[in-house]
């Protein structure tokens, strides 16, 4: 019997891109054993609720989840399944890795920064009420708290650490919200002091936008508040090469949850064309967490080389990127297909591939090469 690992695949494109993912980790041959559950749309047709008692319970029981997205309904409808499963569990430490893939599909491809967001309070607390029978006016409570804000920046110090980066930098508007932004901004200087092996600086958020669509490369983890973790890693996911490749996990104290930064994205449900290299990449995260090293590496190298080649990608890949010319796009699943097949085949000690520049960024008319 394999380790246990709860699935819940979404809404959406959720059950396509976790099925590709599913496909990916089984083609690594670690001994997994899904404990599929069901949330969002599908949990409200079978059982009348979005966030049925199974599934915390399947990830208490099994303290790992691999998870695809789950809508969210503008305005009406029931409240973010995404929010209540962060709180209810305590998963208070999102954390998306933006790393630029072979270069492909961004005007950054040095971009390799971490950011971690809490995601527990802030402006997601739920909070808020219409202050007057009209509706015209409305209020929504950013609360912050010493305890909330100690634990997500030791958590950002600590795996500044473990992955060997040099610098944490924290994003805040100490300037504007005085007492919630400053509440933070003291837990990071005074939580900077214990690490003396690393950088520390702070910047306000909108400086941070700017200065991260200019140059990315010189940031390195960064941590902050829910909304501005939230607004950020969307940011950096582009700057890495768009949603469709952007990974992530939710920590907390002893459970674990990856799931993409991208949403449901139901304009593409149902129809085979997502990107399933973001819910991919959450399955070499959670290789990570669970300590299969090599089976990690495999799968983070199928899909760089998978990028690199450009044969069989998805249509967001496949689009005129910055660098090199755009080719046909492949389905979803023929995507999931050939990662998996690599897999086992990648030379984890090879060098990883570069592809190369298009004729057009040196000069050359790409009608005259042919
Ligand atoms: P989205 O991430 O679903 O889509 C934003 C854009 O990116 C769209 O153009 C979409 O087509 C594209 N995109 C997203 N994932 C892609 C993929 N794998 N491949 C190719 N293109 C992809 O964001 P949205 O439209 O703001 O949200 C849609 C729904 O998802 C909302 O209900 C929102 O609340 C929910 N949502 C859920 C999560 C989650 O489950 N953690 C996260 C974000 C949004």
């Amino acid at each position: 019997m394999g380790r246990r690992v709860t699935l819940i695949p979404g809404d959406g494109i959720g059950p396509e891109v976790t099925a590709a993912a599913r496909q990916v980790a089984e083609a690594t041959g670690v001994a997994l054993e899904w404990e599929t559950v069901d949330a969002g749309e599908p949990a409200i047709k079978a059982h009348g609720t979005p966030l049925p008692d199974a599934v915390l319970d399947s990830i208490r029981r099994n303290r790992i989840a691999l998870k695809g997205p789950i809508t969210t309904p503008i305005g009406s409808g029931f409240r973010s399944v995404n929010v209540a499963l962060r709180q209810q569990l305590d998963l208070f430490a999102s954390v998306r890795p933006a790393r630029a893939i072979a270069g492909e599909g961004t005007r950054f491809p040095e971009t390799d920064l971490i950011v971690v967001r809490e995601a527990t309070e802030g402006l997601y607390a739920g909070v808020e009420h219409w202050i007057d029978r009209e509706h015209s006016a409305a209020e929504t409570v950013n609360v912050i708290t010493r305890k909330a804000s100690d634990r997500i920046v030791r958590f950002a110090f600590e795996l500044a650490r473990r992955e060997r980066r040099k610098r944490v930098t924290a994003v805040h508007k100490a300037n504007i919200m005085k007492t919630t932004g400053a509440l933070f901004q003291t837990a990071f200087r005074e939580m900077a002091t214990k690490y003396p092996d690393i950088a520390s600086d702070e910047r306000l958020i909108d400086n941070m936008c700017m200065q991260l669509v200019k140059k990315p490369e010189e940031y390195d983890v960064i941590v902050t508040t829910n909304l501005f973790g939230d607004i950020l890693s969307d940011l950096c996911a582009g700057l890495a090469g768009g949603l469709g490749v952007a990974p992530g996990a939710l920590y907390g104290d002893s459970l674990a949850v990856f799931e993409p930064v991208h949403g449901s994205a139901p304009k593409y449900a149902g129809q085979d064309r997502a990107d399933p290299v973001a819910e991919i990449l959450c399955v070499e995260l959670l290789f990570r967490h669970l300590g299969e090293r090599e089976a990690a590496d495999r799968v983070f190298r199928a899909v760089w080389e998978t990028i690199a080649e450009k044969k069989v990608v998805t249509y967001d890949l496949a689009l005129p990127a910055y660098t090199r010319r755009p080719v046909s796009a492949s389905s979803c699943s023929a995507m999931a297909k050939e990662i998996a097949r690599k897999v086992p085949e990648v030379d984890l000690d090879a060098p990883l591939p570069r592809p190369a520049p298009d004729p057009r960024s040196a000069g050359i008319d790409p009608q005259l090469e042919a």
